[in-house]
């Protein structure tokens, strides 16, 4: 954890409860009283209903790889040593979709609709990140 040098996510305060999930290694997203629709990343509006009567909600964790990109070319020195690396959009199964990295599996076995699970990597004391891996299956 000492030698992490990425950019750290930076918490709002809409986001915040996101952030305390991760550290408690649970992926939370707004789930709508209303229509009980999922959605990410968070508001303070339901952007199905519009209602703002809204709860932070576990999710399962488990999705599908949606589409996915391969990195070979360094964007950024602290991921000099990561390339090849995948950022891939995964589909919860609750709906929402978002960013994040596949990793325990080399990036040239990804497949859209390959079934992934959340794996939760601590950067610092206060920052978790959800990335994802495949299902064993
Ligand atoms: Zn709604």
């Amino acid at each position: 954890m000492s030698e992490y040098n990425k950019p750290i996510p930076v918490p709002s305060q809409e986001s915040q409860p996101y952030w305390d999930g991760l550290r408690e290694r649970k992926l939370m997203m707004p789930r709508c009283d209303d229509c009980n629709s999922y959605w990410f990343p968070p508001s303070l509006l339901c952007p199905r209903c519009n209602s703002s009567k809204w709860t932070w909600t576990k999710t399962s964790g488990r999705g599908r790889i949606y589409s996915y990109v391969v990195y070979h070319r360094v964007y950024h020195p602290a991921f000099a040593q990561e390339v090849p690396y995948a950022v891939a959009v995964v589909e919860l199964d609750e709906g929402p979709r978002m960013y994040s990295n596949v990793i325990g599996v080399p990036p040239d076995a990804l497949s859209c609709d390959m079934k992934v699970e959340v794996a939760y990597e601590p950067i610092t004391d206060a920052i978790t990140l959800p990335k994802f891996r495949p299902v064993a299956a």
